[in-house]
């Protein structure tokens, strides 16, 4: 009998007959980085928790789901330069990701998915999934909290949250504020800040690299003024209520056993 829908509250041989029943397994992915003079280094991490923690519990109530540990230190090689900031680089975080899914095949489990919460991880998260999926007999998924939710999310853009998600602007100070308001520095909420515009060709997929802008400036991408606990509160429950969705559609495209070839 599953008592709990954490990976690491269980046993080994709980978890292997989770897995062999066919039941998913969801690796929540995020970071510890600089986020500007006001946000906590774990700004990710606190968001990361917080949605898909809730939105595995609630969508466990009726998918076959497990969370792993989350993984908290991602790639973060574009904050190092400011300080406070952990970080793999791209190679190795890929093939921790490639490591972590391996385990889980040989845990048993032939569905697992990544949910990310840190723009630094996404291309490696998703050729992760997409390597494992070729190399083993198994389902993948994965996206990041904001693609997963940006519908709902799209109507709170035109209002002071800011640039979603942004990196340490009113967005992410919010979602901070609901969730541990006395880790947010709000002397230092700077009301001028420019807000970062991202260089672009016109064409949709091109991505322009220029060193420096790719943090905002000074580290962060919009002012926080205007963020609030009440907003955050908002955005959290869109968040994981999307979270749910999504993952309860992901179980449905994955019900058809993985192809052997
Ligand atoms: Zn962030």
């Amino acid at each position: 009998m599953i008592r709990s829908h954490l990976f690491h509250a269980l046993t080994r041989d709980q978890i292997t007959a989770f897995a062999k029943s066919g039941g998913a397994v969801v690796v929540p992915l995020a970071a510890t980085e600089q986020h500007g003079p006001h946000l906590p280094v774990y700004t990710d991490s606190m968001i990361c928790e917080s949605v898909v923690t809730k939105a595995v519990q609630l969508a466990a109530e009726t998918v076959s789901l497990l969370m792993t540990p989350m993984l908290s230190i991602g790639c973060s090689e574009h904050h190092k330069n400011f300080g406070g900031t952990l970080s793999f680089t791209s190679t190795t975080y890929l093939q921790m990701l490639s490591d972590i899914g391996n385990s889980l095949v040989q845990c048993g489990f032939n569905k697992i998915i990544y949910i990310n919460a840190h723009g630094g991880n996404e291309p490696l998260m998703q050729q992760a999934a997409n390597d494992l999926a070729v190399k083993h007999a198994v389902w993948t998924a994965s996206a990041s909290y904001w693609r997963i939710a940006s519908e709902v999310l799209h109507e709170y853009r035109m209002t002071e949250a800011g640039i979603i998600p942004g990196h340490a602007g009113a967005f992410e100070s919010s979602m901070v504020m609901a969730i541990r308001r006395e880790w947010v520095d709000e002397m230092s909420f700077k009301k001028d800040h420019p807000s970062v515009s991202w260089i672009g060709t016109g064409v949709p997929g091109t991505f322009v690299g220029k060193h420096g802008i790719l943090t905002g400036h000074d580290g962060y991408t919009d002012s926080p003024i205007g963020a609030s606990e009440e907003k955050g509160q908002v955005y959290i429950e869109a968040i994981t209520s999307s979270l749910v969705q999504w993952l309860k559609t992901v179980l449905h495209t994955m019900k058809e056993p993985p192809d052997e070839q």
